[in-house]
């Protein structure tokens, strides 16, 4: 079980278990990010009850929602608009860095790191 959050602590959220592989998405949106983002199920991720706002950001065939802490602006994950969609994404730099210790980081595929 790993526990994240943004900056200010008003979305949190946990995964069932550090991810193995972290991308680090070039993409025109995600390097400006700076996001490294681990793939999960939805149902293996739970956001706190009491869990902030978020505002959402949306891009090109606006099938992804970007999610950001409304307060202290973190991007904290997205999430398909098809729910029945079965893959979310995390941004794991909202994850104590010792969880990512073992992780591979990938570029397009490719280890990096
Ligand atoms: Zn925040």
């Amino acid at each position: 079980m790993i526990d994240a959050s943004c900056h200010c602590g008003a979305v949190r959220f946990t995964v069932d278990a550090a991810p193995d592989e972290v991308n680090d998405c070039d993409c025109s949106l995600c390097r400006r990010y700076g996001a490294r983002w681990a793939y999960y199920h939805p149902s293996r991720v739970d956001f706190a009850p009491d869990c902030g706002p978020t505002d959402i950001y949306m891009w090109g065939a606006r099938r992804l929602e970007f999610h950001r802490c409304a307060s202290c602006g973190c991007v904290t994950h997205w999430r398909a608009v098809d729910r029945d969609r079965p893959m979310m994404g995390v941004n794991t730099r909202m994850m104590p860095p010792e969880a990512l210790a073992d992780a591979r980081v990938l570029r397009n595929g490719e280890a990096i790191d």
